[in-house]
């Protein structure tokens, strides 16, 4: 039976890097029907809406979402149509894996890094309750909430998701020691939920001590879980690592739905002129169709895709060659 998939391509190189997309998936033994729905300026401009109904009614439906990056209007409503999305289906597991790409040049290339942060993605510091204080905005407050339920959810699902990825070992980062009640939580549940998963290895390390771990001994890592503010801020460091937000995808994973996406954003100075290198978004699609139970044709898709960059011979501006988007991804197609 064919999976359905909403398919949102998005603005500015949104659209170049997402039929490069199509078209390897296209050509993979998969059984996908796309319901293509709009979203971000474009959908502004001819909608009046960034962020149409039917659109959410879609991803609720399919329950599986492909999108391309998004640009939020000013005066559309929203600070950003990518939270909107978010809040919507409470996608609150962000999962930005940072894979090395043999014969992609790094300063740590020899370690052959696999490292994936799970990120909470809908509370902490970005719960945007803040405020400043008068006169003269002389201060400002900001407001952390971290819930034992949203604690819960987000260690339980790093380590299934250690379990379902044959990974050996989450470590949960956290800032207790200064944060005593927020982090303070979020480490106290992670430890209890630690304790129901005895084939997985457990260990725990304070994010300013984890940076400069993970600069000087990264391999020692696997799966990597935090909250909100943290997360993001490492899953940019081990993006760094393995070559940039250029290759790198993300995942947001709630409980009826997932959205997979580039971690980039429109590249608005090199839209519509062939220069957008597909990479990360077609790293996103392979998340998709592990996501479907496609884990064979996942592998294929990522192995060409790996093989074309880092022969660095067919690559993109941003990766140092001269390739357009569809000369990439023809070579991509060949090393299917
Ligand atoms: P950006 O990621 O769009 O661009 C930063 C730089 O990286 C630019 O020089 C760009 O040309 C380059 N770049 C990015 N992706 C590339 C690719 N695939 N191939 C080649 N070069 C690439 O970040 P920005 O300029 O800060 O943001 C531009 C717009 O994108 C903003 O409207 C922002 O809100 C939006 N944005 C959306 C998302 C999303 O939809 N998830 C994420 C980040 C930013």
């Amino acid at each position: 039976m064919s999976k359905r998939v909403t398919l949102i391509r998005g603005d500015g190189i949104g659209p170049e890097i997402m039929e490069a997309t199509l078209r390897v998936i296209g050509a993979l033994d998969v059984d996908i029907e796309w319901d293509e729905q709009q979203a971000g300026a474009g959908a502004f401009e001819k909608l009046g809406t960034p962020l149409p109904e039917e659109t959410l009614a879609s991803i609720a439906e399919t329950g599986v979402a492909l999108k391309g990056p998004l640009e939020t209007p000013i005066g559309a409503g929203f600070r950003s149509v990518n939270v909107a999305i978010r809040k919507h289906f409470d996608l609150y597991g962000n999962v930005r894996p940072s894979r090395a790409i043999p014969g992609v040049n790094t300063r740590f290339s020899d370690l052959d890094l696999d490292l994936v942060v799970i990120r909470e993605n809908t509370e902490g510091a970005y719960i945007g309750i803040e405020h400043t204080i008068p006169p003269n905005r002389s201060a400002a407050e900001s407001i952390i909430l971290v819930t034992r339920h949203g604690s819960e959810r987000i260690c339980k699902f790093a380590f299934e998701y250690a379990r379902r990825h044959n990974r050996d070992k989450v470590t949960l980062i956290h800032k207790a020691n200064i944060l005593k009640e927020t982090s303070g939580l979020f480490l106290e549940v992670g430890r209890q939920v630690a304790n129901r998963y005895d084939d997985i290895e457990y260990d725990e390390v304070i994010v300013d001590a984890m940076c400069m771990k993970l600069v000087t001994n990264p391999e020692q890592y696997d799966v990597i879980v935090s909250t909100n503010l943290f997360g993001d801020i490492l899953s940019d460091l081990t993006s760094g690592l393995v070559g940039g937000l250029g290759v790198t995808p993300g995942a947001n994973i709630g409980e009826n739905c997932a959205m997979f996406e580039a971690v980039h954003g429109t590249a608005p100075d090199i839209a519509g002129q062939g220069k957008a290198n597909p990479t990360a978004i077609m790293m996103a699609a392979v998340m998709m169709l592990e996501h479907l139970d496609y884990d064979a044709e996942a592998q294929r898709m990522r192995e060409a895709t790996h093989k074309v960059v880092g022969r660095g011979e067919e690559v993109t501006g941003d990766l140092g060659g001269s390739a357009s988007t569809e000369e990439f991804t023809d070579a991509v197609l060949r090393e299917l």
